[in-house]
């Protein structure tokens, strides 16, 4: 199987499943109990939380372990909400194309009487910080803008967007999902109060994440209970996800800077022999993107059915997020960046790992081509376009 769905979750690296095994056999205590099989559990979190910390600029007791992105995203949300509730503050600034999980939790607000405003992008996916700052108000209490979109791969400009929370003493929160592991975050360097990581998403295990708060910031305490992560998040750690965590980031980090050109220049192959494709477009800025992703809108597909054949030869894809695939409504992504509905609907996400050989992409490029090929063939929408009765757009 050639697998180019990375920002759908990654494979479990080497070292990070030799870093969780002594926690799941000899190591297994409560790293609450007070023996010392629970304190060697808690020791091994503690020494988790600094090299976590490490890798972001952040301080041990500044790092709270959490189930992943999405409990780490509702929680920054409501953290704001909280706060604001205090303070008498009840608008929120973010933007039209983040993940589901700050979108929901900003939509559940709206219907307690809070107001969002989301910074729309231009064609090329990235937000501009002035856009931000033009939607910030005196009763702003967060703005939170994700540091790399999951679907188009565009990076956004989250160190200005800092610097200007940070002036005006208004809560920052970053969705670092798809950033952490892959590009570098500095959550001092970036004025950053809130950020997001989730494990899965860099070779670490599924159901494993960090939320940074700032020292300082008032956390919400999600889910009541015991008195784990400082109060702020009940529940026994997931001890052996957590040391495996720690060893992927830890990984990422350390190589980050030359996997990161060896694999932007994988990608940039498969675009450009994609784009060779008649009425293919690449979807968000060519260069403003994750080293790993590539995402393209073909004229006259659909979407679901290029992701079948494309399997049937080996090719593990995704034409949007997994949280949309089976609903019909087009990626709000794609509709943010100007593309109309149809062509929203004929879209490919390739995102490629450390792994991704040259042989692979030159294998799916040709892939691409003979699929889309055959299904412009059984179109009629391709039909009536080459007739002339309809409009190219791409
Ligand atoms: C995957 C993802 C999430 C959700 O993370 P989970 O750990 O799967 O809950 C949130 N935000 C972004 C940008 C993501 O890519």
């Amino acid at each position: 199987m050639i697998y180019l769905d990375n920002a759908a979750t990654t494979k479990t690296s080497d070292v990070a499943i030799r870093a969780m095994l002594p926690y799941l056999s000899q190591v297994y205590g409560n790293p609450s109990s007070l023996h010392s099989a629970g304190q060697r559990a808690a020791e091994a979190l503690e020494e988790a939380r600094a090299r976590v910390g490490a890798c972001i600029g952040a301080a041990p007791g500044e790092i709270y372990f959490v189930s992943g992105g999405s409990e780490a995203d509702n929680q920054a949300v409501l953290t704001a909400a909280a706060l604001g509730r205090r303070k008498g503050k009840k608008h929120i600034v973010s933007t039209a194309i983040e993940h589901h999980a700050v979108l929901h939790a900003l939509q559940k607000l709206q219907k307690e009487g809070f107001d969002v405003t989301l910074v729309g992008v231009g064609a090329d996916g990235v937000i501009r910080a002035e856009d931000v700052e033009r939607a910030i108000r005196p009763d702003t209490v967060l703005v939170s803008v994700m540091a790399a979109n999951n679907e188009i791969g565009t990076l956004q400009p989250i160190g200005d967007v800092g610097r200007i929370c940070r002036e005006r003493g208004i809560l920052f929160h970053t969705d670092a999902v798809q950033a952490a592991g892959h590009i570098p975050l500095d959550v001092r360097a970036q004025n950053i109060d809130m950020l997001s990581i989730s494990a899965h998403k860099f070779g670490g295990p599924k159901g494993a994440g960090v939320l940074y708060a700032r020292k300082g910031v008032p956390l919400y305490t999600l889910i009541e209970g015991g008195a784990q992560e400082r109060g702020k998040r009940a529940g026994t750690q997931n001890v052996a996800a957590i040391m495996g965590m720690a060893a992927a980031l830890e990984e990422a980090c350390s190589t980050m800077q030359a996997t990161a050109i060896r694999v932007a220049a994988l990608r940039d192959r498969l675009i450009e022999g994609i784009l060779a494709i008649p009425h293919s477009a690449l979807n968000g800025d060519a260069h403003r993107r994750l080293p790993g992703n590539a995402n393209f809108c073909f004229e006259g597909i659909e979407g679901e059915s290029l992701l079948l054949l494309l399997d049937d030869k080996g090719i593990a894809a995704s034409s949007g997020s997994a949280c949309t695939s089976g609903s019909l409504d087009p990626s709000h992504v794609l509709l943010a960046i100007g593309r109309v509905h149809d062509v929203a609907h004929g879209s490919l996400r390739l995102t490629l790992s450390n792994e991704t050989t040259a042989a692979d992409v030159d294998y799916t490029v040709a892939a691409v081509r003979e699929v889309v090929a055959y299904l412009r063939n059984m179109s009629p929408i391709w039909r009536d376009l080459q007739e002339g009765k309809r409009q190219f757009i791409l």
